[in-house]
C-alpha cells in the first residue's frame, strides 16, 4: 500500500493538535537548562552554575570521590538535577516545538529549491513523511528537491554513539544516496563537529548555499534534538526561511494516546490498548507516504545544483568512530531498506534456525518457508529463546529508520487474512505488534517526561539508591567474565555483533543493576556505545524497567534469578557453548552454572572465572538498598 499522505502531513505542518503557549518561555528555558552543574552538593543535588546540556548516559566515578558524595555517578556532570529535570517536564521541548510551528509567520518566498533534512533516524526513501512533504512542495513550486544530512561527531560523542552504530548509519546513507541518485536528487552531506553550532551554520550557510526557503524534517523526540530544531526554526524565520518539522518516527505520534480523562499514560498495558484503539479509529495513521518523484534530468547540468551530486561524498568512516575488523558485523547487519524488507518477510514466513545464533548473515540461504511454524507464528514462545533467530532482528533498521514503524505494522496487518491488525497477547502476530508498540511507548515517555533523557529516573524516589563503585565488576560485566555463563555469553555476543536479544538484554541489565548493584546509567551508556541498534528511548526504557526506576508498575523486588533465566532462554546451552568457548564441552545443568555443578579441580581446568557475586547475598543487598533509599547496609 502506498497512498499519498498529503492530508496527514498538512495537518501536522499546521500543528492542529497543539496547545497554545508562550514561545518566549522556550528561549528562557533553553537558557536555564543549558547546563548541568559539575559540582554536586553532598546530597547529590547539584546547584545551577556550570551546567552541561541535556545529559544522557554517564561516567564512572572513582572510589575516593564516592566517599565524598552520596551518588558517585553524578560527578561526571551527566545527570541533570531533579529541579532542572522537573522544570523541563513542566513544558516539554516537543510541546514547545509544536507550538512554535503552529505560529503564523510571514509569507515565505519561493526559493530555488526545497530541502529535505534527513536525520539519522529516517534513512530511507520509502514512506518518509518529511521527504514526501518536501517533494510535494518542490512540485508545487516547480523547483528541485535536495536532500541534506548533517554528520555531527560532537553530537554522537555526547549521546554515547559507538562505531557499530555509526558504521551502520554510514552504510545506509550510502545506500540511500544511490536511491536519491536514481531520482536525480542531490544528497548534500555535511559534517559539523560542534553540535551546538548546527542551527546557526544551517541557517546562515547551508540553506542559503542550497538556495532554499523551505526545509522539511522529521521530528526526533529527544531533548537535545528538539532544542536544536527549536533554535533552527527560530533562526530560520529571522532569515525568511521556513523549517517545518513533522511526525514520522512512530506509528502513533506522541500526544495521541491519552486516558479517558485526556491525560498521558505511563503504564504500558492500558496505554497499549489505547494505542490499538487510536489505530482502529484513525486508520489514516497507517497510510504510507509516496516515494518522491524524480527531479528533472536537467538538474544534473545546472551550474549550481549539478555540482552537488558529487561535492560531498559520504565518508567511509568518521574519526573517533572507526569500526575495526568490521567485516563480520557488516555481514550480520547488511544495509538498505530492501534488506530490511527481506528480513521482515523471512521473519513472517520462515522457521527459526539454530545456526543463526552465531555470528552470521541473516540472509543466509536455507530458511524454510512454513507459515504455520514461522518465527512470527510461534513468536509468543520464541521471543523468550536465544538459541536461534526467533525474533525479527529488525531493531537496527527501525532505530535508523531504514524501515518505518508503519511499514512493519502494515505488513503485520496483511498477515491476517481479514486485514485486521492483531494486537493481543494470544497470537504470535499480536504479541509482535505489542513489541513494536513498546517502541512507540518509550518514545512517548521521552516526549512527555523528557527528564528520562536527562539522566534522571522516571521515579524520582529512587534517585538516591546507593550504587557500588567497582571498576573491576563493571569491566568483568563488559568483557563477559562474570562467572555467570548466560551473562558472559550475551556480553561477548554483544561485543562481537553489537546486538542481543530482548530476554538477554533484560538478564544482563538486571545482573548489572540488582546483582552487581552498579548504577543502571553505566549499563545504559555501554549499550548505547556498543549496540548497532542503539536507540535512546528504547534503551533508557529498558534500563529503567530493569532498574525499577521507570514506568513499570512492578515493584523493585522483582529481581531476576540469572540461573533460572538461563535455563529458560537457552534450554540446551547452545547459545552459551557458542559464545563462551571455555564451556563448549559442558553438558546438562553445568553449562548454566559450572562453578556449583563441577568438582573444583575440574572447574579450574576450564579457565573460566568463578562467579563474581553470590546471587542470594546480592539479592538481599539490592532489596535493602531499594527499600532504604540513600542507605547502605551496616
Ligand atoms: C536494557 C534494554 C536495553 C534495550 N536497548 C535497546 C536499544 O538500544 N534499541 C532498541 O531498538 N531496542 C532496545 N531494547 C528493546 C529490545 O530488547 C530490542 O528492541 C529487541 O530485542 C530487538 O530485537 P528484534 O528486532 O529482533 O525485536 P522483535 O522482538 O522482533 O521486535 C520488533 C521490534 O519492536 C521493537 N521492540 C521490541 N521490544 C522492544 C522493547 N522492549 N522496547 C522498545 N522497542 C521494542 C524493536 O524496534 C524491535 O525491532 C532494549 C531492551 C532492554 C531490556
Amino acid at each position: 500500500m502506498a497512498v499519498t499522505n498529503k492530508s496527514r502531513a498538512k495537518a501536522q505542518a499546521e500543528g492542529k493538535k497543539v496547545a497554545n503557549g508562550d514561545v518566549e518561555e522556550v528561549k528562557k528555558q533553553e537558557h536555564d537548562d543549558a547546563h548541568v552543574d559539575a559540582d554536586d552538593d553532598p546530597k547529590g543535588h547539584p546547584g545551577t552554575k556550570k551546567r552541561s546540556r541535556s545529559p544522557q548516559g554517564g561516567g564512572v566515578a572513582g572510589a575516593r570521590d564516592a566517599k565524598k558524595h552520596k551518588n558517585a555517578y553524578e560527578l561526571k556532570g551527566k545527570v541533570a538535577t531533579a529541579e532542572v529535570a522537573a522544570k523541563v517536564d513542566e513544558d516539554p521541548p516537543l510541546d514547545q516545538l509544536l507550538r512554535l510551528l503552529q505560529q503564523k509567520h510571514e509569507k515565505v518566498e519561493k526559493g530555488e529549491s526545497v530541502v529535505y533534512w534527513m536525520r539519522l533516524e529516517d534513512i530511507r526513501v520509502e514512506d518518509n513523511t518529511a521527504l514526501a512533504t518536501a517533494a510535494n512542495k518542490a512540485e508545487e513550486l516547480e523547483v528541485p528537491l535536495i536532500a541534506l544530512t548533517v554528520l555531527s561527531p560532537g553530537d554522537w560523542k555526547m549521546h554515547d554513539r559507538g562505531p557499530n552504530k555509526i558504521d551502520f548509519v554510514l552504510r545506509n546513507l550510502r545506500w540511500v544516496k544511490r536511491k536519491f541518485d536514481e531520482l536525480n536528487i542531490p544528497f548534500h552531506v555535511l559534517t559539523l563537529e560542534k553540535r551546538l553550532s548546527i542551527p546557526r551554520r544551517l541557517v546562515e550557510e547551508v540553506f542559503p548555499h542550497l538556495r532554499a526557503k523551505h526545509v522539511y524534517a522529521n521530528i526526533e523526540y529527544e531533548v537535545d534534538e528538539l532544542r536544536r530544531d527549536i533554535a533552527t526554526v527560530k533562526k530560520a524565520r529571522e532569515k525568511g526561511i521556513e523549517v517545518v518539522c513533522v511526525h514520522d518516527r512512530l506509528v502513533v505520534p506522541p500526544g495521541k494516546v491519552l486516558s479517558k480523562q485526556g491525560k498521558p499514560m505511563s503504564v504500558y498495558s492500558p496505554w497499549q490498548r489505547a494505542w490499538a484503539k487510536v489505530l482502529e479509529d484513525e486508520p489514516e495513521l497507517l497510510e504510507m507516504s509516496q516515494i518522491p518523484s524524480a527531479n528533472d534530468e536537467s538538474i544534473r547540468k545546472h551550474e549550481h545544483f549539478g555540482k552537488l551530486f558529487e561535492a560531498t561524498p559520504i565518508p567511509d568512516h568518521v574519526e573517533g568512530f572507526e569500526l575495526k575488523d568490521g567485516e563480520k558485523i557488516r555481514e550480520c547487519w547488511p544495509e538498505g531498506t530492501d534488506t530490511a524488507k527481506e528480513l521482515l518477510d523471512r521473519f513472517f514466513h520462515t522457521k527459526a534456525r539454530k545456526e543463526q545464533l552465531q555470528l552470521v548473515s541473516p540472509l543466509r540461504e536455507g530458511a524454510e518457508r512454513d507459515d504455520k511454524k514461522s518465527r512470527l507464528a510461534v513468536y509468543t514462545d520464541g521471543r523468550n529463546l536465544v538459541n536461534g533467530d526467533h525474533s525479527s532482528r529488525l531493531s537496527p533498521y527501525l532505530a535508523a529508520g531504514v524501515i518505518s514503524g508503519r511499514m512493519v505494522i502494515n505488513a503485520a496487518k496483511q498477515v491476517n487474512k481479514r486485514g485486521k491488525l492483531e494486537s493481543g497477547r494470544d497470537t504470535g502476530t499480536g504479541m509482535w505488534v505489542q513489541e513494536v508498540a513498546w517502541r512507540d511507548f518509550y518514545n512517548h515517555v521521552v516526549a512527555t517526561w523528557p527528564r528520562v533523557s536527562m539522566g534522571r529516573p522516571f521515579l524520582e524516589k529512587f534517585a538516591d539508591v546507593q550504587w557500588e563503585v567497582n571498576e573491576e565488576h563493571l569491566q568483568a560485566w563488559k568483557d563477559g567474565k562474570t562467572g555467570y555463563p548466560i551473562v558472559d555469553a550475551t556480553m561477548r555476543a554483544c561485543k562481537a555483533r553489537g546486538w542481543m536479544e530482548n530476554r538477554t538484554r533484560m538478564i544482563v541489565a538486571s545482573f548489572l543493576v540488582k546483582s552487581l548493584m552498579l548504577d543502571w546509567r553505566l549499563g545504559e551508556r555501554y549499550f548505547m556505545e556498543t549496540f548497532v541498534d542503539g536507540d535512546m528511548a528504547a534503551n533508557n526504557g529498558g534500563w529503567q524497567w530493569t532498574a525499577s526506576t521507570g514506568t513499570d508498575p512492578q515493584p523493585y523486588f522483582r529481581i531476576f534469578n540469572t540461573l533460572t533465566q538461563s535455563e529458560k532462554c537457552d534450554p540446551n546451552g547452545d547459545y552459551i557453548r557458542y559464545w563462551v568457548p571455555e564451556l563448549k564441552n559442558l553438558k546438562g545443568k553445568a553449562i548454566h552454572d559450572p562453578y556449583h555443578n563441577m568438582p573444583s579441580s575440574e572447574f579450574k581446568k576450564l579457565g573460566y572465572p568463578a562467579p563474581i557475586v553470590d546471587h542470594k547475598q546480592s539479592r538481599e543487598r539490592a532489596l535493602f538498598r531499594y527499600k532504604n533509599v540513600g542507605e547502605k547496609e551496616a
